[in-house]
């Protein structure tokens, strides 16, 4: 074994490196061409680019023609490994090539942003579509007759299928606080108030923060409402949307 294969064995290759056509292929392990487009480096795997299309890659194997022919690391191993520390040296890298790995998801203000352009009606179809999805377990939302969806679909929040409407991957895990956020904002339920005895609505989703006292029989302005504090809240907050503050100021007077 010469002294090159001992400084670039990983893994499972052990004395394998050291040969005239391993050390061409980790040659162009280092060059900017072989920048990995995706790399993950907790799994220790990474996707390339190449000739045929995309190749999947981990330290023991790669989907490219020239491991499938020959069973020894191929570059793309090989620039894993560099990446990963195993193989020194360094290599080129070329940004342009870097695609971010996909979006975790939406944030939940950028959502709210793009709710925020929509009109009132446009708002309520699509709080009926994510009821569908947050609540009644259901994985398409099937269009309602005469309910216009061009708004929404335009939003870019949702997508139309053959079978109905879906929300778009990157909302999922902030379709159900968009939800309740649209309800905050615009819908209403109606409470019984054991002081005046009569029903009163109020903003959906606001809870009392005063304790009524029935028997002693509390005055209105020594009690509200509030949403929960949480980030929904915040957001209406932030843009002035919060109606728990307009019911308080009301009863009041
Ligand atoms: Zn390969």
């Amino acid at each position: 074994m010469d002294n090159k294969s001992q400084t670039i064995d990983f893994g499972k290759w052990v004395g394998v490196n050291g040969s005239a056509d391993q050390l061409k292929r980790l040659k162009s392990a280092r060059t900017a061409e072989c920048t990995p487009l995706e790399l993950y480096a907790d799994e220790q795997r990474a996707i390339f680019s190449g000739s045929h299309g995309v190749y999947s890659t981990s330290l023991e194997e790669c989907t490219c023609v020239d491991f499938k022919r020959r069973k020894l690391p191929c570059k793309h191993i090989y620039r894993l490994a560099i990446e990963l520390g195993l193989i020194g040296g360094g290599a080129s890298k070329d940004k342009s090539r870097i695609v971010a790995p996909a979006e975790p998801g939406m944030s939940f203000t950028a959502a709210v942003d793009k709710v925020e352009q929509l009109s009132l009606n446009g708002q309520k179809v699509l709080r009926e579509i994510l009821l569908d999805f947050a609540y009644r377990s259901k994985d398409i939302h099937k269009k309602i007759a005469g309910c216009d969806y061009s708004e929404v679909l335009n939003s870019g929040l949702v997508e139309e299928t053959p079978d109905g409407i879906i929300t778009i991957d990157e909302l999922k895990s902030e379709r159900r606080n968009l939800c309740i956020y649209l309800g905050r904002r615009n819908e209403d339920e109606d409470y019984y108030d054991p002081v005046k005895e009569e029903f009163l609505s109020f903003p959906k989703g606001a809870q009392h923060y005063a304790t009524i006292d029935i028997g002693l029989g509390v005055s209105s302005s020594k009690f509200g409402i509030e949403f929960p504090d949480d980030k929904i809240t915040a957001e209406l907050d932030k843009r002035g949307l919060n109606r728990c503050h307009a019911y308080n100021a009301s009863r009041r007077k």
